[in-house]
């Protein structure tokens, strides 16, 4: 909830009179860019929800995307415990950092271990798969399958939707038939057209605003409870 008047003396600048900036995809939760604020910068963020900075190299105030049209609209703003630490929610239009990455941090510096992997499952994957969704969507260039979904309009796609559907209906049945190798190339084929139905149905949902933060909170709503047996039940 946003309070009648934001508490902006909360804020702690430094001495340089700036506070550091984290920006996430509100979307998808993936970290953007990290930058900073000063009192106008935040206020100018606040007044006009456009991602607003303050530029130490250009040593001026700085709306992000004023030049390069990859504007950010703020869906909200928060303050970190001790006041010293601001974070953005936006939705990025086209690549947040000026190299033309969609994230400012491409740079590894140590990998991921192979358990933090296998750790993350599916929906790390699926929520960044989402936002390059998005990312198209808000951009479509030429010779992007996402943009040439959504020229096809969403008619076409709903029928993909069905269409893979039925290949996941068909792999797992052939998953469960047959000689050893058999199974084994039906679960491999299984993999893949459950992972098109994915891709597909994150593209329809895309198209008409839903996120995957919102799949995510009817999920954990039904997490710990016993006895749920399907849609209708707990429709
Ligand atoms: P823009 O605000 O996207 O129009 O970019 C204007 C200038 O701001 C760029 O030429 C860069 O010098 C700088 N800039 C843009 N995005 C970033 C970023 N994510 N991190 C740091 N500097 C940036
Ligand atoms: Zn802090
Ligand atoms: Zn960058
Ligand atoms: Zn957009």
């Amino acid at each position: 909830p946003t309070p009648a008047t934001p508490d902006l003396t909360r804020v702690r600048f430094g001495p340089d009179g700036l506070v550091p900036v984290v920006t996430q995809d509100a979307a998808t939760g993936e970290v953007l860019m990290q930058a900073y604020a000063d009192l106008a910068a935040l206020q100018h963020t606040l007044a006009t929800r456009q991602g607003t900075y303050y530029s130490r190299s250009r040593g001026e105030q700085w709306v992000k995307g004023l030049t390069s049209g990859h504007v950010q609209h703020v869906e909200s703003v928060a303050l970190d415990c001790d006041g010293d630490s601001v974070l953005y929610r936006v939705h990025q239009h086209g690549p947040a950092c000026h190299t033309g990455e969609r994230s400012c941090f491409f740079t590894p510096l140590l990998a991921a271990e192979e358990e933090t992997d296998a750790g993350q499952g599916l929906d790390g994957v699926l929520e960044r798969v989402y936002g390059t969704i998005r990312e198209r969507l808000d951009t479509l260039p030429e010779g992007s399958y996402v943009a040439r979904l959504h020229a096809g309009g969403l008619d076409r796609v709903l029928k993909k939707v069905a269409e893979e559907s039925g290949e996941v209906l068909l792999a797992t049945k052939n998953a469960g038939t047959g000689t050893d190798d058999e199974r084994a190339a039906a679960r491999a084929e299984l993999s893949t057209e459950v992972a098109d139905l994915l891709f597909h149905t994150l593209f329809a949902m895309a198209e008409v605003g839903v996120t995957p933060g919102d799949v995510a909170a009817v999920l954990r709503g039904r997490e710990g409870r016993t006895g749920l047996k399907g849609p209708k039940e707990v429709g």
